[in-house]
């Protein structure tokens, strides 16, 4: 089975949502240490409350948000080919959605796609 390019730039766009996402989750960890060392517990981060991550779907204006607690965002990462989206935005012919909850659901790739992307790609010209 081979990858047509569209679908190989659309599964690209949800790393770099991804990636997005992580640095976004690093954040909120940084700030969790830098509180703890210096003995502010009030900042609010100190727990693992849900947070606003990015829907990691395919289409690169997608700016919707799925909330959830940053342990449990780690643990469907795990896998580098799944991903958190906001339900119905899944595209059948590049993924498979293994998982619902009442905010978000987890899809699966059928190809696991790059580690990295740099940039996202432009499916069309349309200025946001
Ligand atoms: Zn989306």
């Amino acid at each position: 089975m081979t990858q047509s390019i569209s679908e190989r730039r659309m599964a690209e766009n949800e790393v770099v949502f991804r990636q997005y996402n992580e640095n976004m989750q690093k954040s909120v960890s940084d700030l969790n240490d830098l509180a703890a060392e210096t003995g502010q517990h009030d900042l609010g981060y100190a727990s693992d409350e849900p947070i606003y991550f990015y829907c990691e779907c395919s289409d690169e204006n997608c700016r919707r948000r799925v909330r959830l607690e940053p342990s449990k965002y780690s643990e469907i990462h795990k896998h580098r080919d799944r991903f958190v989206i906001v339900c119905g935005h899944e595209v059948s012919t590049i993924e498979l959605v293994i998982g619902k909850s009442t905010n978000f659901c987890i899809v699966e790739k059928f190809h696991t796609p790059p580690q990295r992307a740099t940039k996202l790609n432009q499916t069309n010209t349309k200025n946001i």
